[in-house]
C-alpha cells in the first residue's frame, strides 16, 4: 500500500492549510513543551517566521529515565492552546495506544524513532483517522520503515507522512547520520509524504541548516525543525535547538531554493 507501484500520484496529506506532499511544509517548535511561556512564546515566532505546523513533545522517550520526561497531559494541553492562539495545528509524539484520549485536539500523533516497529502502537494508529507522522528508527532500513508505515496504511488510515531523521553509522562526529540517499529513494518507492528532521541528525545547531538544505534539495516535501526561545535552557536537545532567529533565517533560504526546484 506504502508502494509507488500502481499509485503514481502522490498522496497529499491535509492538514490546517498545509498540503504536505504537494507544498513544501515546515514543521518547528521545541523539543518538549516546558511552559506556556516558552511553547507560546516559540508559537508565535516560527509562525509568523513560516511554519505551518508546531510541533512540540509531551512525552518523551528519553534514552536515560532520570532526564525530563515531558510534562504529559498537561504538556498536550499548553501545546494545543499555542497552536490554537497562533492557528497552528499541533504535532505531538504519541508512545502508547493508552494516550489517545489525552491526544483529542493533536492534529498530527507522531510515532518516534523509538517506537517505529511498535507494531500494537501501529496497529492502533491505523484504526484512527488524524494524520501519522512516522519517524525513522535509527536503525531500520527504508524498506523497514515502508513496512512499519504498511501497518497503518493496513489497517485503513490512509494519511501516513514518513520522516527521515539520521541513522546510525560509524561517525559520532553528528548525533546520526542524515540519510539523503534515503529520502531520495522513499520518494522513489513511495506515494507518501516524506519529511526529513535535520535536528535530531544534526544533534548541533551548526549542522541543521546545511542538513535542512540538502533535504529540501534531496526531494523532501517538508522539515520538522527543533525551535527554542532560549536554547541554552532548554530541559532537552538544547544543543541542536536554533533559536527563533535562526529558524526564521533558515525558512527564507529554504523558500529560495525550494522555489527553484
Ligand atoms: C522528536 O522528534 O521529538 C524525537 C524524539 O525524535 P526521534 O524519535 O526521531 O528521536
Ligand atoms: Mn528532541
Amino acid at each position: 500500500l506504502a508502494a509507488r507501484t500502481g499509485h503514481p500520484e502522490d498522496t497529499v496529506v491535509s492538514v490546517g492549510k498545509a498540503r504536505i506532499g504537494q507544498d513544501f511544509c515546515l514543521i518547528a517548535g521545541p523539543c518538549a513543551v516546558e511552559s506556556s511561556e516558552q511553547v507560546t512564546s516559540i508559537a508565535r515566532q516560527v509562525s509568523a517566521a513560516g511554519a505551518q505546523l508546531l510541533r512540540g513533545g509531551a512525552f518523551k522517550p528519553r534514552t536515560s529515565p532520570y532526564t525530563f520526561g515531558g510534562l504529559g497531559a498537561e504538556g498536550l494541553e499548553l501545546l494545543c492552546r499555542a497552536g490554537r492562539e497562533t492557528g497552528l495545528p499541533v504535532v505531538s509524539e504519541i508512545t502508547d495506544p493508552r494516550q489517545l484520549s489525552l491526544f483529542r485536539e493533536v492534529d498530527v500523533l507522531q510515532v518516534g524513532a523509538r517506537n517505529m516497529q511498535n507494531f500494537e502502537l501501529l496497529r492502533e494508529l491505523g484504526r484512527q483517522e488524524k494524520p501519522v507522522l512516522l519517524k525513522r528508527s535509527f536503525g531500520a532500513t527504508v524498506t523497514e520503515l515502508l513496512q512499519a508505515a504498511e501497518y497503518i496504511l493496513a489497517g485503513g488510515n490512509e494519511r501516513v507522512i514518513l520522516c527521515e531523521r539520521g541513522i546510525r553509522t560509524f561517525e559520532t562526529d553528528s548525533r546520526a547520520t542524515l540519510d539523503v540517499a534515503g529520502i531520495a529513494a522513499l520518494k522513489e518507492q513511495s506515494h507518501l509524504p516524506v519529511l526529513a528532521d535535520p535536528s535530531h541528525a544534526a544533534g548541533r545547531r551548526g549542522l541543521v541548516a546545511p542538513l535542512a538544505l540538502a533535504a529540501a534539495a534531496a526531494g523532501a516535501d517538508g522539515l520538522m525543525i527543533e525551535v527554542h526561545d532560549r536554547p541554552e535552557e532548554a530541559l532537552s536537545d538544547g544543543r541542536q535547538a536554533l533559536t527563533c532567529g535562526e529558524f526564521a533565517r533558515l525558512a527564507r533560504r529554504v523558500q529560495a531554493l525550494t522555489a527553484l526546484l
